[in-house]
């Protein structure tokens, strides 16, 4: 297998990525709206279809658990890979509060 890493914590095909400074597209603000999360993964998405290292992007967040939107994924269409986000989510302490209630 090829391996990416430049260093122990910034893998080099980071240095391609087309979401360079728009970090604000692809995490998502404490107590977002649900209609403003869709909007944001929408344009998140479009990034990524054009980014040249949505592969290798998708595997790590795939790997390490990560939350937010990486590769082309939301969380919830990572977790339906078996790769679900390590911490538990805003969205699944909502989704957790609204099967108790
Ligand atoms: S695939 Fe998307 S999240 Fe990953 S580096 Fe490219 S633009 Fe950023």
């Amino acid at each position: 297998m090829e391996s990416f890493v430049v260093n122990a914590e910034r893998p080099s095909w980071m240095e391609e990525a087309a979401c360079k400074g728009r970090t604000n597209l692809f995490f998502g603000i404490a107590g977002e709206r649900p209609e403003r999360r869709i909007r944001r993964e929408a344009s998140a998405r479009k990034v990524c279809a054009s980014c040249p290292v949505m592969v290798p992007c998708r595997d790590l967040a795939r790997d390490n658990r990560e939350n937010g939107f990486w590769g082309g994924e939301s969380e919830e269409e990572r977790a339906m890979t078996g790769h679900a986000p390590r911490s538990i989510s805003r969205r699944a302490v909502q989704e957790a509060a609204a099967r108790a209630s």
